[in-house]
């Protein structure tokens, strides 16, 4: 049976695209460490991402290796109408007046935000393209927004537009959004993301529109906008994990403010116990590449120094010259970092995790214990994957196994940092479970004998209790025959 166990503690989300929707290179993506894979809902047909969701779930079978799927939701993202040829060149100090509903013409941009003239206000600043291109309103009158062009180029249709200084109204789900729900819910996708949060409410409204159609795929609540940024503590409480969405992030907040709102959204993620994925450009230089920059491995090794659950690939993966590759030399330079000894969870720990309740205290101790002890993992029995993903909170060094019968709770796990989720059969009896779970880890190549783990879980097993028992477990000949 293969070995399931991740070579690295923090997780791989790749997006496919274009460059990785046939088989053979979600094969070798899988191979070299994709652990989630996200499905770009901004691009693509409801028919691509269907095949691309069965490709995976056969060859995560295939391999038993568990892959979530991730479908990440447009959102309120605004983009330029179509442009006359596709393109027009902007020139600075140009005066050029945003439109709705109206074709493009020598002075009119059209854009597809009906609301604009009543949500903005002169001197606000509008960006294009990534921020690549900007402009500043100069004047409203009759619905139409004019502005002058402070940084001129290429201007080409579609290209998304933000807004960093004014307070849309625009709701934080869109229609298409809605239909891509409905297909994200059929597919039984494992994790929604929500682009361009700005406060509690819009989760909760997502989470509402998924009760609604019986669903509690948790969600994953992008951090791109400065208002997520203020509100982080009230988000993180409300949502089941977080994304620090660093494109978008760029272009609202400023470029200069993306790396300590990395830090404070990671700290704030961490504190709440929800995973956090670090993503966008991580490599981008391996889109055409076959190595990444020193500014690049600085980055990845950043976000491990952070303690984040995930590190993300987009552009790499979606539209690159070579996916797996790229996923090769995360992996790398993952791991490498994670086994330098330079990374030290136990103060950062000590600050963020206060709590004294019964299941955290014996999370934490599991996990204190397992480092202390060398074990050869930390083995978590859990029907929900609480139990894990509260252990996980705590980094410890040795691998974190979630031993659960459920097969979504298992691919779920794939987001959280240092949890191998394996499916196993439901456990009742303690005494017996332990020597069955020591054989199973044996089994899969995880462990051998003489080694030390340290299991976890709520007993009576079952039962739906929280984490109230530790059982310090050297194997035995017996477990291992
Ligand atoms: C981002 O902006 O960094 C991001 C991940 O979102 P998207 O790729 O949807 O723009």
């Amino acid at each position: 049976m293969t070995n399931t166990l991740n070579t690295t503690r923090t997780k791989i989300v790749c997006t496919l695209g274009p460059s990785s929707s046939d088989r053979e290179t979600i094969s070798a993506l899988i191979d070299a460490g994709m652990n989630v894979a996200r499905l770009n809902f901004s691009h693509g047909e409801h028919s691509t991402h269907a095949q691309n969701i069965a490709t995976i779930r056969e060859l995560s079978r295939e391999k038993n290796k568990p892959v979530a799927i991730l479908q990440d939701l447009q959102g309120p993202k605004i983009r330029v109408g179509k442009l006359r040829g596709g393109s027009t060149t902007i020139s600075k100090g140009q005066h050029l007046t945003l439109v709705f509903g109206l074709e493009q013409t020598d002075d009119n941009i059209p854009i597809d935000y009906r609301e604009l003239a009543a949500d903005t206000h002169v001197g606000a600043k509008i960006l294009l393209d990534d921020g690549l291109l900007g402009m500043t309103v100069v004047g409203i009158r009759d619905g139409l927004v004019d502005c002058e062009v402070v940084h001129g180029g290429l201007l080409k249709s579609r290209k998304g537009v933000n807004f960093p200084d004014s307070d849309l109204s625009i709701p934080s789900t869109t229609e298409k959004d809605t239909r891509d729900l409905l297909f994200g819910v059929a597919q039984g996708v494992d994790y929604v993301a929500l682009s361009f949060v700005r406060t509690a409410g819009d989760v909760q409204k997502l989470k509402q529109m998924l009760r609604a159609l019986g669903s509690d795929i948790p969600v994953i609540a992008k951090i791109e906008m400065l208002s997520a940024v203020e509100n982080i503590d009230e988000i993180c409480q409300v949502t089941d994990a977080i994304m620090v969405a660093r494109g978008d992030l760029g272009v609202e907040c400023g470029f200069a403010n993306v790396s300590a709102f990395q830090k404070q959204i990671v700290r704030s993620s961490r504190a709440h116990g929800k995973p956090v994925i670090v993503a966008t450009q991580m490599l981008d230089s391996m889109i055409e590449n076959h190595v990444p920059t020193k500014a690049e491995i600085s980055d990845v090794a950043n976000a491990v120094f952070d303690l984040a659950d995930a590190t993300m690939l987009s552009g790499e993966t979606a539209s690159g010259r070579h996916p797996s590759h790229v996923v090769n030399t995360m992996r790398d330079i993952l791991s490498r970092v994670e086994n330098s000894g330079m990374l030290i969870p136990g103060e950062e720990n000590a600050r963020l995790f206060k709590s004294n309740s019964t299941p955290e205290v014996v999370a934490r101790t599991a996990a204190e214990l397992g480092d202390a002890c060398k074990a050869a993992a930390i083995v978590c029995l859990t029907l929900t994957g609480n139990i894990a993903r509260t252990v996980a909170k705590y980094r410890p060094q040795v691998p974190v196994i979630a031993l659960s019968p459920r097969p979504d709770v298992v691919r779920k796990l794939s987001l959280v940092r240092g949890v191998s989720g394996m499916q196993n059969t439901m456990f009742f009896d303690t005494d017996g479970a332990l020597h069955e779970i020591a054989k199973s880890i044996v089994q899969r190549g995880m462990a051998k004998e003489g080694d030390l783990l340290v299991i976890t879980g709520g007993i009576p097993l079952a039962s739906m209790q929280p984490t109230n028992l530790i059982k310090l477990h050297r194997i035995s000949k017996e477990d291992v025959l």
